[in-house]
């Protein structure tokens, strides 16, 4: 019977310690293999609108095989539940049922969207708000003025505004949800991707796969190092592409950023990302990574410290144990203390 240690969060450099994340789940990485020698196996299918990736290592191809079919399926059942996009998924349907009137009747929603909307209201009270999973009507906006190449009129963003706020979706007991405007819409893109990571190492790891890595989008998440390394190499991205390599093992690290996702207007740039709180979209150059245990947090607390920016940005992390980040800006380069490389040079304090 294989015992499953818990892998605390290691970041290493060069062969040195730059910084233990989450020092209280802390354990050392899993123990070398005393059985068959392993090999790497590398799979990717495109999925909630990215392309997703496995790196695994295992004793037999036909293993890893199967298990990346597997964990593409339990991709696709997370998409079914929570894109923004479908129109019959889960989470859609819940916001349209505002619709008929509000608030509505509680009902029972599933484990993957219970644990997303639970995460989410943990995020959007902590950031008080940059974070909000009732952004839908202004994504919706914002999606039409990509398309269109012209900014939301400020009387369509004043109309959306009442069905958006996080004290408007509601989380009872057992697993019900009720919303208290009408016409809400529920976006859970800025945490998805981060909830499928972290499942897809769990289904990996439940098949003894525990040296796995999986990235989708900006974001990803290390399991147990290679065999005989000391963590998963990857490359931390800056404003001009990736710069420094960073070695991790039982972490997640998320980006997010005006890297890939914006439209502009007039000149300007405007960013996927919104601020809840006035519906309009970020069109400052931000580059925000966030590194912790849990994909599901990296990738929202990155969302929220995008909106927030250095000074509250980094105050949210800091009040988030186990997580480190650090945002880059026009005016620096600004990190919390266990975020690597704080000893480069160039770093600025908020
Ligand atoms: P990426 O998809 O590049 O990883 P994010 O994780 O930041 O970026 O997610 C961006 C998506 O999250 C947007 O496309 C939108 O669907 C949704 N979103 C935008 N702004 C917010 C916000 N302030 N809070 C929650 N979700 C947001
Ligand atoms: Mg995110």
């Amino acid at each position: 019977m294989a015992l499953r240690l818990p892998i605390s969060c290691r970041v290493t450099g060069a062969g040195r310690v730059l910084g233990a994340l989450a020092l209280a789940a802390c354990a050392s990485p899993a123990p070398a293999p005393a059985g068959p020698a392993l090999a790497r196996f590398e799979f990717s299918e495109p999925h909630m609108g990215t392309e997703f990736r496995i790196v695994v290592y295992a004793a037999r191809a036909v293993d890893a095989g199967r298990a990346a079919k597997a964990a593409f399926a339990r991709v696709a059942e997370l998409d079914r539940r929570l894109s923004d996009y479908e129109p019959a998924s889960e989470l859609t349907r819940l916001g349209v049922s505002s619709d008929r009137g509000a608030p509505t009747a509680p009902v029972i929603v599933s484990e993957d969207l219970w644990r997303v909307l639970e995460e989410g209201q943990a995020v959007a009270r902590a950031s008080e708000g940059a974070f909000d999973l009732t952004i839908g009507p202004y994504v919706q906006l914002w999606r039409r003025a990509r398309r269109q190449e012209a900014l939301p009129r400020a009387s369509a963003l004043s109309a959306a505004a009442p069905a958006v706020g996080y004290a408007k979706l509601e989380l009872g007991a057992e697993h019900t949800v009720r919303l208290l405007a009408p016409r809400m819409r529920l976006d859970a893109g800025g945490i998805a991707k981060g909830y499928a990571l972290d499942e897809v190492l769990d289904l990996l790891a439940g098949r003894g796969l525990e040296r796995a890595l999986v990235v989708g989008g900006g974001e990803l998440r290390a399991g147990a190092p290679p065999p005989g390394a000391n963590g998963w190499r990857v490359a931390l991205v800056g404003l001009d592409g990736p710069s420094e390599a960073l070695e991790l093992s039982g972490c997640a690290l998320a980006t997010s950023g005006d890297l890939e996702q914006f439209v502009v207007i007039d000149g300007k740039r405007y960013s996927h990302i919104l601020d809840p709180r006035t519906g309009r979209a970020l069109s400052e150059r931000r580059l925000v990574s966030v590194l912790g245990p849990r994909a599901i947090r990296t990738d929202a607390l990155a969302t929220a410290v995008s909106v927030l920016g250095p000074e509250a940005g980094l105050e949210l992390v800091r009040r988030t144990p186990g997580y480190e980040a650090r945002v880059i800006v026009a005016e620096g380069v600004f990190r919390t203390a266990g975020f690597p490389g704080a000893l480069s040079s160039g770093d600025s304090s908020p």
